[in-house]
């Protein structure tokens, strides 16, 4: 089995950071916004400005699930990378295509198995 690919190892590292760098910073805005609701005393269905908040709260709590998903797969590929099982997909078997993994690491399956 061939050594862990260097290069795919310093992509996932690097979108690793970057989504860890996401995940922080929708968690300190779902907070903000939480504290500044539990300031007010808004009224979703008569005041316009209460629901632009609980849209927002809604964007980016539905965001913060997708990055934490994102952060299990870069973890799984990581894995995958060090048991030498980095690259193959995961329904066919065949190798996944350089340009799909340079441009998502982290996937699973080819494209024709998606
Ligand atoms: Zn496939």
């Amino acid at each position: 089995m061939a050594a862990p690919d260097p290069v795919y190892a310093a992509l996932l590292a690097d979108k690793l950071a970057q989504t860890q760098v996401q995940q922080a910073a929708l968690t300190s805005a779902i907070a903000d916004m939480r504290l500044a609701r539990s300031l007010t005393v808004a009224d979703d269905e008569h005041d316009p400005e209460g629901s632009m908040v609980s849209l927002d709260q809604a964007r980016d709590a539905a965001l913060l699930e997708r990055t934490e998903l994102t952060l299990a797969e870069l973890g799984a590929a990581q894995d995958r990378l060090v048991a030498g099982q980095y690259g193959r997909c995961e329904s066919c078997g065949r190798a996944v295509p350089d340009e799909r993994l340079q441009a998502r690491p982290e996937a699973r399956r080819c494209v024709g198995c998606t």
